[in-house]
């Protein structure tokens, strides 16, 4: 069924892949989610905030390894205010032509908290400055239960929605995320994915979905004892993922998870309702942070795609084909 649905939704032979500039500009954090092996403390000696010069130096590098998107995300940091990301923004818009997809939900928030201002206009003035689209990070599950045990000082989940809802009626395309396989119960999937669809319905912008599993390692023991399972089957992986392909049919794409799954269970996802693989990351930190480490080269991932009879398409945040091999 969920095959079906995918096939309504895009006919054609394509599966999409895109290449992205992920730049973790800070790992200074004051949320100290439970399950997050990426965050530090203002004062640990493993803490860091990139400057100005090392974020263009990267995405400079990421260009010449075929990036279109700039993918900036980071921790809480205590002292970065907007002037900080419209001026971030402003050097980038100047200096290079690459999309900015950057600021998830609890990032937005936190500006709106540190400077005052409310959700719409800080989103207006970073739209001013060059942010082309926003990363679905820090839903996890859409659930108040699960968030207040994992996450509590993160935004809520109706916060993340009305982050989301105010962007897509600004014209910021975003897209949506789920991590599970910790502590959430079925129905909480089932709350986050229908939560999703109710406002894909009153204010469209989502432009695809990406489940991913909670990924066990590193992340601090006491946490782990008490949220952590054993990794999620394949299986279940696979069913969430055709579970979501069929309730989210008006979010039009679905992302397969080559970094936490695989290649292999990544290219069983294509038949499991997914039409893109995701992304080569030329740099990623928070996912490296629990061990896992993607190195596949942009002819490896087309070869994944072409080995499952379809046919690889490099794409844009907003999901246009650039180019076919
Ligand atoms: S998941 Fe994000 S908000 Fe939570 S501790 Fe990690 S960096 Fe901070």
């Amino acid at each position: 069924m969920a095959n079906l649905v995918r096939n309504r939704l895009h006919p054609t032979n394509a599966v999409s892949y895109t290449i992205t500039c992920n730049i973790n500009y800070t790992n200074i954090c004051i949320s100290g989610c439970k399950f997050c092996a990426f965050y530090r403390r203002q004062n640990d000696p493993q803490a860091y905030l990139l400057n100005d010069e090392q974020i263009l130096t990267a995405i400079g590098q990421g260009l010449k390894n075929g990036a279109i998107r700039v993918l900036l995300q980071g921790g809480l940091h205590p002292d970065l205010g907007i002037d900080y990301f419209e001026r971030l923004f402003n050097k980038i818009r100047q200096k290079y032509q690459i999309q900015i997809h950057a600021l998830s939900p609890p990032e937005i928030i936190h500006l709106s908290q540190l400077s005052g201002l409310n959700v719409t206009r800080i989103l207006q003035r970073l739209k001013a400055s060059g942010l082309d689209s926003i990363p679905g990070g820090g839903a996890e599950i859409l659930s108040q239960r699960t968030r207040a045990a994992l996450s509590p000082k993160k935004c809520s989940a109706d916060d993340w929605l009305y982050v989301m809802e105010i962007a897509h009626s600004l014209g910021l395309p975003s897209s949506a995320t789920m991590m599970f396989g910790h502590m959430e119960t079925k129905e909480e999937i089932l709350e986050h994915l229908l939560r999703l669809r109710a406002l894909q319905d009153k204010s469209p912008g989502f432009i695809a979905f990406i489940p991913w599993t909670y990924q066990p390692g590193n992340t601090a023991k006491a946490a782990e004892e008490k949220i952590g399972r054993a990794a999620v089957s394949a299986f279940d992986y696979l069913r969430t993922l055709a579970v979501s392909r069929i309730m989210l049919d008006n979010i039009p794409n679905l992302q397969a998870s080559l970094l936490t799954q695989g290649s292999k269970i990544a290219q069983l996802a294509l038949k499991f309702g997914a039409n893109d693989i995701g992304d080569l990351l030329v740099e990623e930190h928070v996912l490296q942070a629990t061990g896992l480490n993607q190195d596949l080269s942009r002819a490896e991932v087309e070869n994944l795609i072409t080995e499952m009879g379809y046919q690889p398409g490099l794409r844009d945040t907003i999901y246009r084909f650039s180019h076919y091999s």
